[in-house]
């Protein structure tokens, strides 16, 4: 993603003064995202604009992602691309933020010397003294946190500092959407993935704070917020004795005025609780939507990847969601080609994929990552060709299951969220004004996209669409004139109510304790 000025501000960059000028480019998931957007307002608040390329700004910043080879090659590459802008510009300063800076620290600018500073997400806060320094002549600066296994958990912890300074509204990619954070970093230490330490233990937010933030969002005119954590789930504040979960956090966020929509990612399956669920079901604002990655269908992947569930716990938990909340949208994210991945195992994924009726799901092949466990004791051994293969008949299955889901929706009403245009008019670069008709893009309430033609100026609200057609990644319809027969999404059952969805079994190699290690908290 792109954060590049409006036509307005470069308007006014073209008469600025001394302003500084800044690009940025963000990868990875929504807590870059949110990284990115506070960056950038706390750059603007000393007085920096956004350019209009890379080329023509005073600063380059690439935000960046570990979590999978591809996403730290595309930046490297960027690297690549700028080094002539450097030589051009020398004065221009070249920023690597984010999770690949603390996992490659001072190899960064053995890469590519013209980098001048690599800021960890644990360090962002510090970005502005840092760009000052730099732009004084004080050279390149590397800024990170303690290794995971450098210290005490405490000492680690303190030295990921939690970044969380003030707002700003125009940052936003809509302003009526914001992500919130729960909680940084993560203690789960699946044997796949780099986050626990590349954004170092999981420490939560005073509850205080998070709805502090929220209500000011909402003051300045934000309608839908996205909690986030590694895995928002796990939320747990205790102070003075009483203690904040998840499902006590949403119940403090829903009674806020103005605000429409919650939504909360990502979560992990074992700490889908009851009362978590419960509160999904009974919280009028909160979307039903609950991402749950299962990551694989077998039993014995999931135990070599340290998951801490078996798939028949993993059934457990989403029937229990099911029985609660019969049309919430489940979604997941899977990993093909994992460590020692037979046919067999890879199979129990695609059976789970075509049994569940995930809405959909987020695929990705295996990629072997430095400090991870599996990394260090499990070789990469599926080669790429059967990866690739793998990838995409779970993508096949997928695309059925999500259309299959879709289809059910076709002839109700659902009440959508209007964000902006559709993939296709924004391509288009239509901009037919706030009584033109577009075709505009927005999210039910369960998280399907909805394309409709309306005025540009439903942007930001909440409109009933009647579905007409399902295709697998997205709904259609028009803007709903009250028609009598359309059906309210609460009375939208989930097929096939005979059989209790727990008591689907799926075929597992050996149906026994993914891990013999204890339950993770
Ligand atoms: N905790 C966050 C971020 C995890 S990364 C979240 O759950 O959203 C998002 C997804 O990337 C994971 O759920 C997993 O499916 C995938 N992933 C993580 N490490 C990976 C690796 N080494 N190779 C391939 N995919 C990976």
């Amino acid at each position: 993603m792109k954060t590049c000025a409006t036509k307005k501000e470069e308007g006014r960059s073209r008469i600025r003064g001394m302003t500084k000028r800044l690009w940025i480019e963000t990868v990875g998931c929504q807590m870059n995202v949110l990284d990115s957007e506070l960056v950038v307002a706390a750059l603007r608040r000393q007085g920096w604009e956004m350019a209009p390329a890379a080329d023509a700004a005073d600063a380059v910043f690439y935000n960046t992602c570990s979590v999978r080879q591809h996403a730290e090659d595309k930046i490297y590459s960027a690297l690549g691309r700028i080094r002539s802008v450097k030589a051009k510009r020398p004065d221009v300063v070249v920023g690597v933020l984010g999770c690949m800076a603390q996992k490659d620290q001072e190899l960064i600018r053995k890469r590519a010397p013209w980098v001048d500073l690599v800021v960890g997400p644990g360090q962002l806060h510090q970005v502005p003294s840092l760009v000052d320094d730099v732009l004084a002549g004080g050279g390149p600066r590397i800024e990170v946190s303690l290794d995971r296994k450098a210290g005490s958990r405490d000492a680690i912890a303190r030295s990921f500092e939690s970044y969380d300074p003030d707002r700003d509204a125009a940052m936003r990619p809509t302003p009526f959407q914001a992500f919130i954070r729960t909680q940084t970093g993560c203690d789960k230490f699946c044997a796949f993935c780099v986050v626990p330490h590349v954004r170092g233990p999981e420490q939560a937010r005073p509850p205080e704070t998070i709805v502090a933030e929220a209500r000011k969002l909402v003051e300045e005119g934000c309608r839908e917020i996205t909690l986030i954590g590694q895995t928002v789930n796990s939320y747990k504040w205790s102070d003075g004795g009483r203690t904040t979960r998840l499902a006590d956090l949403l119940a403090l966020l829903d009674a806020i005025d103005g605000l429409d929509r919650i939504k909360f990612v990502t979560n992990y399956p074992r700490d889908m609780t009851d009362d978590l669920i419960a509160a999904v079901r009974d919280l009028p604002k909160v979307c039903h939507y609950l991402h749950v990655p299962a990551q694989h269908g077998s039993d014995d992947v999931l135990g070599r990847m340290k998951r801490g569930y078996t798939i028949g716990e993993y059934m457990e938990m989403y029937g229990r969601i099911r029985v609660a909340i019969p049309h919430a949208a489940v979604t997941s994210d899977f990993i093909v080609g994992f460590c020692g991945e037979t046919d067999a195992e890879f199979q129990t994924t695609l059976d789970l994929v075509k049994t569940v009726g995930f809405k959909n799901s987020f695929i990705f092949k295996y990629s072997p990552r430095p400090g991870t466990k599996a990394f260090d004791r499990l070789p990469d051994d599926v080669p790429e060709e059967v990866k690739k293969e793998r990838n995409r008949l779970l993508l096949d299955a997928q695309e059925e299951a999500s259309l299959a889901g879709n289809r059910r929706f076709v002839g109700t009403r659902e009440q959508v969220l209007v964000e902006g245009l559709s993939a296709r008019d924004e391509k288009r670069a239509v901009d037919p004004g706030p009584d033109g008709v577009a075709q505009l893009t927005g999210r039910t309430m369960c998280d399907r996209i909805v394309v409709f033609d309306a005025p540009t100026r439903l942007v930001g609200r909440l409109v009933d669409i009647d579905i007409l057609a399902a295709g697998a990644w997205s709904l259609s319809g028009v803007v709903a004139d009250g028609l009598a027969d359309a059906v309210p999404l609460d009375a939208l059952t989930y097929s096939g109510e005979a059989t209790p969805l727990y008591d689907i079994s799926l075929p597992n190699p050996k149906p026994q304790a993914a891990t013999s290690e204890p339950p993770r908290s």
